[in-house]
């Protein structure tokens, strides 16, 4: 459907989940002229896009565990591609983000961290981010507080990080400012596909008609009747975060070895990650890994041994069985539609999921990326 006939007809269409993958297809089709309403379970929404550190990393990703980009990797550089393009929206509008394009400083400790190098560094050439194997001296130039005892480093210019709760807050904005809305405290319980659109049954007994509707609902789309399916394709990985207090900002690039990564803020914050504990979907943080990871940074940037703790917290990123995004219909009428399993790369797949799901919903074309990730790849499952 075009932005045309939108005028002639105006879609209703009913998001589940205010995290980014519910948030960002919101704004976009509000802004297209669809009525559009978000409904939250929480009182605010709080999962794994408000936990994120917001690494817009594409090759450091990569390379944590292969160095072929796959499908993932390269929608991720498209998708962060699009990310500068919409930081500039958002500041724009009077949103700022907290856009950092300073690039990620990739340093190595032993023979494992240094063959996690080489593999980022072919996979960040594959996607041309413009990788730099730098010596030790020179990368202690352009970032002053990394650890001498360092054995290696990698310098990727064109990565980036965001702060994912202020573009939570900008979405938020940009979909009220067209027209959409957010319903807090709505846990939705049921979807009910009908011959006329979407009904779906919140916990209160209240219903909402639909003639689309997108499941957006992170690790727990699975638990609503209906869709019961997703159940079986989404995991919880639990990971958890500190904020450091660091008034003299000694860094200003990503950091990150093999154990910990460390992302300015650029205001006196340093955000450090995370744990990774599949099967885990309490967001309770544990004061003997919170205390982990701080000795893990500290090894990178030892400045950090002295820095305090000001906030620690914990998110369940929503896994899929095979590690991809499951982006696309549910089913054959184009009523139902997924936004899910973004795992470790939501914040960076963000706004190419967004525009892809999209374009599948008011029937714009296909994207060259959809396939992999199409929730069509199960049904022999
Ligand atoms: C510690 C941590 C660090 C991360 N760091 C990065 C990073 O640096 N870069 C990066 O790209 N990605 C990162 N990620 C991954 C990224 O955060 C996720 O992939 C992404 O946020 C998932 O977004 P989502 O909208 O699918 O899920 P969520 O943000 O969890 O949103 C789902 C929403 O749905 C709501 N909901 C659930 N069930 C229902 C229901 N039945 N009815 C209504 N609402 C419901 C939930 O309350 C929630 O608000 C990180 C994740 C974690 C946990």
């Amino acid at each position: 459907m075009t932005i045309s006939k939108l005028s002639a007809f105006r879609p209703r269409i009913l998001v589940i989940g205010a995290g980014l993958m519910g948030l960002w297809p919101a704004a976009i089709l509000a802004q297209k002229g669809c009525a559009v309403t978000v409904l939250e379970a929480n009182p605010s929404a709080i999962g794994a896009s408000w936990a994120a550190a917001g690494m817009l990393a594409p090759a450091s990703e990569v390379g944590e565990t292969q160095d072929d980009p796959g499908s993932l990797g390269r929608f991720g550089a498209h998708s962060l591609g699009l990310w500068q393009d919409w930081a500039q929206r958002f500041a724009g509008g009077g949103h700022e983000v907290c856009w950092r394009p300073f690039g990620a400083l990739l340093s190595a400790f032993d023979d494992q961290g240094l063959q996690r190098l080489e593999r980022t560094h072919r996979a960040a050439m594959a996607l041309d981010l413009h990788p730099k194997t730098i010596s030790i001296e020179v990368a202690r130039q352009q970032e002053p507080a990394l650890s001498a005892k360092a054995i290696g480093a990698l310098c990727i210019a064109d990565e980036a990080s965001v702060d994912p709760r202020l573009v939570m807050q900008a979405l938020q904005a940009w979909l009220q400012s067209h027209g959409g809305n957010i319903l807090f405290n709505h846990r939705v319980v049921d979807i009910d596909l009908r011959p006329s659109g979407v009904s779906l049954g919140c916990d209160h007994d209240q219903r909402f008609e639909a003639d689309q509707v997108i499941l957006a609902a992170g690790f727990q789309a699975g638990d609503i009747n209906g869709v019961d399916a997703m159940a079986a394709r989404l995991h919880p990985v639990k990971g958890q975060m500190l904020e450091l207090s660091v008034p003299d900002n000694p860094i200003r690039a990503v950091m990150r070895d093999a154990h910990a990564y460390l992302v300015p803020r650029g205001d006196g914050r340093m955000i450090i990650g995370a744990t990774s504990e599949p099967g885990l979907e309490d967001a309770r943080p544990h004061e003997a890994d919170i205390a982990a990871l701080h000795t893990r940074a500290a090894k990178v940037v030892p400045a950090l041994a002295q820095a305090r703790i000001t906030d620690r917290w914990a998110g369940v990123r929503p896994q899929s069985v095979d590690g991809l995004p499951i982006i696309g219909p549910l089913e054959a009428t184009g009523r139902l539609f997924a936004n899910a399993g973004h795992h470790r790369n939501g914040v960076l797949l963000a706004p190419a999921s967004a525009h892809m799901l999209c374009d599948m919903i008011l029937d714009d074309d296909a994207s060259p990326f959809a396939t992999p990730f199409s929730p069509a790849r199960f049904a022999s499952c």
